[in-house]
């Protein structure tokens, strides 16, 4: 929805209406995969070159319709054919493309055509469909006449579809934001801290800026952020907050403040969604997303209607008098009504990301390569506020987005069993694959450039696989797909390698002797110019997370703008709680590790002895945590240890941490940036300490090797940004579980001579006060 003058105004975008009002039948996804956006964005270029020379693209066009604003930009007007033309790009046989597709298409260019029979005072006008073939180049035109009062009654018929929805919308945004403006603080008085969050948040949305925020534990993080950010949505004309979470267990937080809000405002109509992926909202998985195959995509559109207004109508506040209920869109919720409607629970809360407040979702639903939420954004010219939780995990995560790896040896399968017409395209591939092995001699290899030949091969495979895909829409293999789509992001990803990837081949002794493996990524480094796009498409993105330190490696690698603000919570926490041993008589180097081991069970020897109780110990690797649990048993026989082990699922995770009672009395004994390094709550008696006998350097391989060496041509700080921040943040991740209340106490042994430089005590929490311990005498 756009601002809102004096006279309430309703703005929507016309594929947005058209979406509304002119849809229905199935839900069909099997006209897609459809072209890659850059696929679509060369294939329009392609349409566009063909026609002459005063030929308008991307004709910018609007009407209005009581509140209503209708705009929208056509995709090209021929004026001397007096043509408006909607271009679409596809892959496969074109027959095979849905009617209710069709439908859709016909709806958008009847509409830019009244738009412009106003426009240029036009009494009829040519309409064009032009289908354009990726692969083969073709175009399809279809083609209609339509006099300006046909067209007209057509756009008036649409609007009056969606006046009602409209109108509500409007209402629903004005109480919305009179009751936001209106809204106190829900706790009553801020705790230590959570004013300061609450004020840096608030501001940042008042000067449109990004910020990063660090924020201690134990000051309400969550409602710190969303209460001034909702806050803000109404006096700075925010139209969403996304709320985005690392893990499952950050969006239950986030749906637990929304709560706690609207406690504090029951008169708030406030619409809350939270967004399951796809895997665990289906409910069908062994069917496909399309009416032959799945009940709850069948008629999808025609029952979406009354299931989108019953969804709506639950989050109602109870005062309205309409709904007694005080609900948000939870996966549970949203699934009950999806199931009532008989409609896809998933595609229910895509549509529903519309029309709500809050959207509660993991980071991909707005970062990655396909974010659902950053595409409408875009498409609805909404102006959102962006709050990133734990936000110190985006880097690996965004990382991961945008990397993308290939193994031979599931293609060397795949081509045994492809149809005939697929064999030829794969064994290029594999055969250009060959030649890498053959090239290189080494195991592991980084490029500064994609292979060519390779590349060609794989992409004209994917064009293959696509094209056989989409002229038979039945066709199911699950292998072929993965590595359809693999193929896809993989060739994605080439079109934007650049300094921020390596591309590099890990090679492997395949199953048989003669055949050797290898791996092929591209691996992105620096997600900076990916994510710098979508931090400008918001209004202010804040990111948050107890260890953000430093600003400068979080700005640079995640590319946020130099303007970004950034602020220190004041840890509600003081020295006293806490006393911090730096150990510095211990080397947990890799070649130290065995003479280390002793020197760390007396230690923890004798904190225990002074202080019995709840510990955590944390090492590097898993083989370094047994040796060490090894010899503390051995030595303390008397001592409950627990081991973290390999693979354990969320019942042995659970059951580990379930061990930390109040009256409980064991170490712990864990991996550093593993399950217990983070995210674990143990306050009180449950954890009194924790020793930490690593600094948690990544390891160095040829991998991290060279993303040293880029991140030293790039920042000129490779060791630190490669090595010593993300290592020292989950150092101080771990640390962070001892203290988590105002009334906790507690120690933390840094095990490690490094700990006692200064360059790593700045990147410890500001108020600890770090004491060296003496060695033990011997
Ligand atoms: S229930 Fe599953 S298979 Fe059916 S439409 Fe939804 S996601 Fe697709």
């Amino acid at each position: 929805m756009g601002g809102m003058s004096a006279q309430p105004r309703y703005t929507i975008a016309v594929r947005a209406l058209c979406e509304f009002t002119a849809k229905t039948g199935d839900l069909d996804l099997r006209f897609t995969p459809s072209p890659t956006a850059q696929e679509g964005i060369a294939g329009h270029a392609v349409v566009t070159s063909r026609r002459g020379d005063d030929y308008q693209t991307e004709l910018a066009l609007s009407g209005d319709f009581g509140p209503l604003r209708v705009r929208g930009r056509a995709d090209g007007y021929d004026a001397r054919a007096n043509r408006i033309e909607e271009i679409k790009t596809y892959r496969g046989d074109l027959k095979k493309m849905p009617d209710n597709q069709r439908q859709l298409h016909w709806a958008q260019v009847k509409v830019y055509g009244h738009l412009l029979c106003q426009d240029q005072g036009l009494d009829k006008v040519n309409l064009a469909l032009v289908y354009f073939d990726i692969g083969s180049q073709k175009e399809t035109v279809l083609q209609e006449t339509h006099t300006a009062a046909s067209l007209q009654a057509w756009f008036e018929q649409q609007c009056t579809l969606f006046l009602q929805w409209a109108q509500q919308e409007l209402s629903h945004r004005a109480e919305r934001d009179a009751q936001l403006k209106a809204m106190r603080f829900p706790h009553g008085d801020f705790r230590p801290g959570q004013r300061q969050l609450a004020e840096a948040m608030y501001k940042a949305s008042k000067r449109g800026l990004c910020l990063l925020a660090q924020a201690p534990t134990g000051i309400g993080k969550t409602v710190g952020s969303l209460f001034p950010m909702l806050k803000a949505s109404a006096e700075h004309g925010v139209d969403k907050v996304f709320f985005l979470a690392a893990k499952t267990s950050g969006r239950q937080m986030a749906l637990d403040a929304v709560e706690v809000i609207r406690a504090g405002a029951p008169l708030l109509p406030l619409r809350t969604l939270e967004m399951a992926s796809k895997s665990t909202a289906c409910v069908n998985p062994d069917k496909a997303c399309h009416g032959d195959s799945c009940p709850l995509a069948k008629g999808f559109y025609d029952r979406l209607p009354a299931a989108r207004q019953a969804a709506l109508d639950i989050m109602l506040p109870p005062a309205s008098g309409v709904g007694a209920t005080l609900l948000a869109l939870d996966r549970d919720t949203l699934r009950a009504v999806a199931l009532a409607h008989d409609v896809c629970p998933y595609y229910l809360s895509s549509e529903m990301a519309r029309w709500c407040d809050i959207v509660i979702g993991d980071y991909n639903y707005y970062f990655d390569l396909s974010a659902m939420l950053h595409s409408l954004t875009l498409l609805n010219d909404w102006k959102v506020n962006v709050l990133v939780d734990e936000a110190h995990n985006m880097v690996s995560r965004a990382r991961k987005m945008y990397s993308a790896d290939m193994e031979h040896a599931s293609l060397r399968l795949l081509r045994k069993v492809v149809p005939e017409e697929l064999k030829k395209p794969l064994d290029r591939v594999h055969r250009q694959w060959n030649q890498l092995e053959k090239d290189q001699t080494a195991e592991y290899q980084s490029h500064a450039t994609l292979p060519e030949k390779f590349m060609g091969a794989l992409q004209t495979a994917a064009t293959a696989i696509g094209d056989y895909m989409a002229e038979r829409p039945s066709y199911v293999d699950a292998d072929l797909q993965e590595f359809y789509f693999n193929a896809l992001l993989f060739t994605r990803l080439a079109e934007s390698f650049g300094d921020h990837a390596l591309f590099d081949i890990e090679k492997s002794e395949g199953a048989r002797a003669s055949h050797s493996n290898s791996v092929l990524c591209i691996r992105n480094i620096v997600p900076a110019p990916f994510l710098k796009p979508r931090f400008e498409s918001t209004h202010t993105t804040a990111l948050f997370s107890a260890t953000l330190s430093p600003w400068n490696y979080f700005g640079d690698m995640l590319g946020m703008p130099d303007t970004t603000a950034w602020v220190d919570v004041e840890s509600p926490f003081v020295a006293e709680q806490l006393s911090v041993q730096v150990a510095a008589h211990i080397s947990t180097r890799y070649q130290h590790r065995q003479q280390s081991l002793r020197p760390i069970a007396e230690l923890m020897g004798e904190q225990y002895r002074r202080q019995p109780g709840n510990y955590l110990a944390f090492f590097s690797s898993f083989d370094y945590m047994e040796k060490a649990a090894n010899q503390f048993a051995e030595h303390y026989p008397e001592v409950p240890v627990w081991r973290q082990s390999r693979r354990m699922d969320e019942t042995e995770r659970a059951q580990f941490l379930a061990r930390f009672t109040l009256d409980s009395a064991g170490i712990g004994f864990a991996v550093l940036g593993g399950s217990f390094g983070e995210g674990v709550d143990l306050p009180g008696a449950r954890l009194i300490g924790a020793f930490v006998a690593t600094l948690g350097l990544p390891q160095i391989n040829p991998v991290n090797e060279q993303i040293r060496q880029r991140m030293d041509a790039i920042f000129g700080a490779g060791y630190d940004y490669t090595y010593t921040y993300p290592g020292m943040q989950k150092v101080v991740q771990a640390a962070g579980r001892v203290i988590r209340t105002q009334s906790d106490r507690g120690t933390v042994y840094l095990i490690d001579d490094r700990f006692g430089r200064p360059e790593i005590q700045q990147l410890m929490p500001a108020w600890w006060r770090i004491e060296r311990s003496a060695a033990p005498a011997q």
